[in-house]
C-alpha cells in the first residue's frame, strides 16, 4: 500500500500565463486551462503508479468547487476530494505516505509567473525570520502529519522555492517567467515562456515516478512548534479586517503579527 495525495493548482500548470481570463471562473479560457492541469495531473497521476503508489487523492486547490480541475477528465485511479473550500487540504491523515504539489507558483513578490500568496492582497507572510508562500504553508500541513513532500511542478521560481525547503525534491519545470507585464493586487502577471503541455506531461510523468522513490528518504518539512506569523498586505484595509482578532498585534499601517502555537493560528 502507498498513499499518496496531491495538492493542485492551476497558475503553475504549463499554458497557463493570466489570471483573469485562465484563473477565474468567469475567465474566456478558464474552461482549457482546468482540462489542461486536468491532463497534467493525470500525467502525474501515471507516473506515481508507475512509481507504486496504489492510491491516490487529489485536491483541487484553485479556491472553492470546482477548484481548477475537470472532475469528468479525471484518470481512472485518482479520487478527487470535492468541495473542501479554498481553507486547505482536506481529507488527509497519517496513513498517506507522500503529498505532491502540482501546478504551484512562487510565492509574493518572488518574480515567477502569476505569482502570489493566498489571496491577492497579502504582500508578504513571514514564519519568525523566513518569507513563506503556499508551497512553505502545504509542505508544513503535511509535515505537522508526518507527511514528506516529494515532488513540486510549476515554473522554474516555485520550483527554486520548493527547494529551499526541501532540496531533495523531485521537480518538473514547465514554464519560465520572463519581464513584467501587470500587477493585480500583490499578484504579478508576467511574461512568460512554457512549455507544450504535452512536453509538460511527460516531464511531469517522469518526475512523478521518480519522486516516488524517494518517499523514505525525505524529511516531512516542518514549522516550528510556536512561531511568530507576520503578514504584510497591500493595503490597510486588509490588516483592519483582523486588527481586533484575538492576539493579533498591528505593527503598522498593513502589517498584522501574531504568535502562533499551531497551523490553525494562521490568518492572512
Ligand atoms: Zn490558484
Amino acid at each position: 500500500m502507498m498513499k499518496v495525495y496531491i495538492v493542485c493548482d492551476i497558475e503553475g500548470v504549463a499554458g497557463v500565463a493570466d489570471f483573469k481570463k485562465q484563473c477565474m471562473e468567469k475567465g474566456a479560457y478558464f474552461q482549457q486551462a482546468m482540462r489542461m492541469a486536468t491532463h497534467e495531473l493525470n500525467a502525474l497521476v501515471e507516473g506515481a503508479i508507475e512509481g507504486g503508489a496504489t492510491e491516490i487523492y487529489a485536491w483541487p486547490g484553485h479556491g472553492d468547487f470546482p477548484g481548477g480541475i475537470d472532475v469528468e477528465l479525471l484518470h481512472l485511479e485518482c479520487n478527487l476530494v470535492m468541495h473542501a473550500g479554498d481553507q486547505g487540504p482536506a481529507g488527509f491523515d497519517e496513513s498517506f505516505d507522500a503529498m505532491m504539489l502540482h501546478g504551484l507558483h512562487g510565492m509574493a513578490g518572488s518574480g515567477g509567473v502569476l505569482a502570489h500568496s493566498f489571496y491577492p492582497f497579502p504582500k508578504n507572510i513571514w514564519v519568525d525570520d523566513i518569507k513563506i508562500g503556499e508551497i512553505a504553508l502545504n509542505m508544513a500541513t503535511f509535515g505537522a502529519t508526518g507527511i514528506p513532500t516529494i515532488l513540486v511542478t510549476g515554473d522554474s521560481v516555485a520550483i527554486n522555492e520548493a527547494r529551499s525547503l526541501v532540496p531533495r525534491i523531485t521537480c518538473a519545470t514547465v514554464k519560465w517567467p520572463l519581464g513584467e507585464k501587470e500587477k493585480l493586487g500583490a499578484l504579478s502577471v508576467r511574461r512568460a515562456v512554457t512549455l507544450s503541455p504535452k512536453k509538460a506531461q511527460q516531464a511531469i510523468k517522469k518526475a512523478a515516478r521518480e519522486s516516488m522513490y524517494l518517499i523514505d528518504s525525505i524529511e516531512p518539512y516542518t514549522f516550528p512548534d510556536e512561531f511568530d506569523l507576520k503578514v504584510e498586505y497591500v493595503e490597510a484595509k486588509y490588516a483592519d479586517n483582523f486588527a481586533s482578532a484575538p492576539g493579533v498585534e498591528r505593527i503598522d499601517e498593513v502589517t498584522i503579527a501574531k504568535r502562533c502555537h499551531s497551523l490553525e493560528d494562521i490568518i492572512f
